[in-house]
């Protein structure tokens, strides 16, 4: 008996604890804008505030830009780079870092590239940047993010929105191939001004990450549901559900980010700090943590910390890093096969259907499953789900909400029942 427990005991350490060996979480924003595009802060401000503020890794996700090249920008009290910003980076970065210079009649300042940033960033094991692009439609949606690029790609005009989304992400693809690197793209902001319908998301081929949270205060993440337009929740249940019914191979994966532009004044516009991803990485290296995002060992935060995410065949577990005196609740989510697939569009009240709204589907979609207030919740498949997912909500209030009343809360991404090992 004894020999079997221990039997067992050295079963769990060899294969149970394997997939955490040597593991750690990566804290980090996959979303941010700078004086490279309509950011309001140069490069070096943003990364010292992520760096200071105890974040492992930044992308810099600039409009249809990357960070290379010399660029000047005016200097100017009317400018979003007035002479009280310059001399702020003097005093912070020193003299010799910052330099100006006249040009057709005006003092400009140089911004760094992605290159001067690493250099003067980057230690390794404790601050990674990485460098990217949000491709952005010229005068709408969709826009796209690229993660770890190395040449630009751009925006292209509006056109239908599924097929742009999809060329992006084409594109970003053909780069990684071409270059032999890994680059993760995601569709940002599917809520804001309603800008990718639940029907666009799933014509999207390529679409696997998504923003489940944005914090920028003009996009809608909890969509107006009385009106039509669903929450990043059901864009994401009802997509995963519809898809999944054709392809079993497919996955949709979820992200927090700040999509940060205003970095002088907590409070107003998109700041810094409000959603984040935490990545499970063998190190903080671009190529591992890019893998573990493409492996789904991640989680999307906005305030949670969680532990053990375990997703195997038998079903969702992980531990609520708590803090005392906070209550968690937990959701698991998910859509059992065989399941209503049906849906009707929104209609104005004149009858006709109501713009930009997408078609409300079964509530067999995106079902509650179980619930719990346990700090080590667990879900247990019972045979017929096609996924499972789990989210946790706490009743901390988020100290810096994109949007009023929100508390902390937590994302796991989707167990896919027909992908999953042993
Ligand atoms: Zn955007
Ligand atoms: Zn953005």
């Amino acid at each position: 008996m004894i020999r079997a427990i221990i039997f067992c005991m050295l079963i769990f350490l060899l294969f149970g604890a394997r997939e955490t060996v040597g593991q750690e979480w990566f804290k980090g924003n996959l979303h941010m804008h700078t004086l490279w595009s309509d950011g309001d802060a140069a490069p070096e401000y943003a990364a010292a505030w992520y760096k200071d503020n105890g974040w492992d890794f930044i992308c810099f996700t600039d409009h249809n830009i990357l960070l290379e090249g010399e660029t000047f920008k005016p200097i100017a009290d009317e400018s979003v780079l007035t002479p009280d910003c310059v001399d702020a980076l003097r005093e912070q970065f020193g003299d010799d870092w910052v330099e100006t210079r006249e040009q057709l009649g005006r003092l400009r300042m140089r911004l760094k590239t992605f290159e001067e940033l690493r250099a003067h960033f980057e230690a390794p094991g404790s601050f990674l940047l990485m460098q990217g692009e949000e491709l952005t439609t010229l005068g709408g949606s969709p826009h796209v993010n690229a993660i770890n690029s190395v040449e630009r790609i751009g925006g292209l005009t509006q056109d239908d929105i599924a097929v742009v989304t999809d060329e992006y992400m084409a594109s970003i693809e053909a780069q990684a191939e071409a270059h032999g690197r890994p680059i993760v793209h995601f569709l940002c902001h599917p809520n804001w001004s309603d800008a990718v319908t639940i029907e666009e998301a799933i014509k999207i081929e390529r679409l696997r990450y998504f923003e489940v949270y944005n914090g920028h205060p003009a996009v809608n993440n909890w969509g107006h549901e009385e009106h039509g337009y669903p929450t990043t929740d059901r864009i994401w249940d009802v997509v995963l559900s519809m898809r999944l019914k054709s392809d079993p191979g497919y996955f949709l994966y979820g992200l927090a980010t700040d999509d940060a532009h205003n970095y002088h004044r907590m409070g107003r516009g998109a700041n810094p700090g409000r959603g984040w991803v935490m990545v499970r990485a063998e190190a903080l290296e671009t190529e591992a943590l890019l893998a573990a995002i493409k492996a789904g060992e991640f989680y999307a935060s906005t305030g949670v910390s969680l532990d053990n995410i375990t997703r195997n065949a038998s079903g969702i577990s992980f531990d609520i890093i708590a803090t005392p005196g906070v209550s968690y609740t937990t959701r698991f989510i998910g859509t059992r096969r065989g399941f209503n697939t049906e849906s009707e569009p929104v209609l104005c009240e004149d009858g006709e259907p109501k713009p930009r709204a997408s078609r409300q589907y079964s509530d067999e979609i995106g079902v509650v499953l179980a619930e719990t207030t346990d700090t080590s919740p667990s879900y247990t498949f019972t045979g017929d789900e096609l996924y499972v997912r789990a989210k946790v909500v706490s009743d901390t209030p988020h100290p810096n909400p994109f949007r009023e009343g929100d508390t902390e809360m937590a994302w796991v991404q989707p167990a896919i029942v027909g992908q999953l090992q042993e």
